[in-house]
């Protein structure tokens, strides 16, 4: 589903050079569930973008479902995004003047589909995320675990292939995360979408994803199952991320 190679990204600004992204070749299988991982600044945020199509890198290779991506013009990037790239941030990114159904409905409609259409994909996503009772209300009516569940439904409404999630349960407390944890899985088991998972939890990449990967200062410092990652770091520095039980 996603091979890149080779990729690197450098951010210019009058002062400085920050090498966000260098020598990144990762490939992602379909229905995989793939957990990004490493310290703030690492480039987590930067390999997203350019994943998600939002960014070009400044040089390598990205081949999304086999079609090289890297160089398309914006408007073909846009088409490309918005029929294979689900995005779900940390803050919910609602509009609270709109209802759950409405908000949902956004995406299709900015994409000029038939209302008919609209209505069915939204039902379904409404289903998927186990809100449909809660159609009419506006975000502020809903609790933060709900209000991402309906940010969750806008993202898969479109049936994108790739799923990207950053940081998706980070607002929420531990119990509402907990519970969150499973239905995402239930979700992408369902739905059969890959997932790309930025997240600081530890925990939370072990026990949910198929594949890790440790990043640190723009380079991935081990790619591997939790299994590999967990007991047989690579180095010092996956060993001190992954946890002080390790070291
Ligand atoms: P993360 O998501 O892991 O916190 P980012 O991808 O946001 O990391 O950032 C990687 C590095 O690139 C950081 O050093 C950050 O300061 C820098 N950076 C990110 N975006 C920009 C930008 N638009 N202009 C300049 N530097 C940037």
């Amino acid at each position: 589903m996603i091979r890149i190679n080779d990729l690197r990204k450098v951010y210019r600004t009058e002062e400085v050079e920050t090498i966000a992204l260098d020598n990144m070749s990762l490939h992602v299988k379909e229905h995989e569930f793939v957990a990004i991982m490493g310290p703030s600044g690492c480039g987590k945020s930067t390999l997203l973008n350019i994943l998600g199509l939002l960014d070009d890198p400044d040089s390598g290779s990205y081949l999304f479902n086999g079609v090289e991506v890297t160089g398309l013009s914006e408007d073909k990037r846009c088409d490309l995004r918005r029929e294979n790239i689900g995005f779900v941030f940390q803050n919910f990114n609602l509009i609270e003047e709109l209802t759950v159904f409405e908000n949902i409905e956004l995406p299709l409609e900015n994409c000029g589909m038939k209302a008919s259409l609209r209505k069915m994909k939204v039902e379904k996503a409404l289903k998927s995320v186990l809100l449909n009772h809660r159609r009419n209300y506006f975000p502020s009516q809903l609790s933060g675990g709900q209000q991402q569940r309906i940010a969750i439904a806008r993202a898969i409404v479109n049936e994108p292939k790739v799923l990207l999630l950053d940081e998706p349960l980070g607002a929420l407390d531990l119990k509402l995360r907990q519970e969150m944890q499973y239905e995402l899985i239930r979700l992408k088991n369902e739905l059969g979408i890959t997932f790309l998972y930025v997240t600081h939890d530890q925990e939370e990449a072990l026990t949910m994803s198929d594949k890790v990967v440790v990043m640190n200062r723009g380079y991935i410092q081990q790619m591997g199952t939790p299994e590999e990652i967990y007991n047989e770091p690579e180095n010092a520095f996956v060993a001190d991320f992954i946890g002080d039980s390790n070291i």
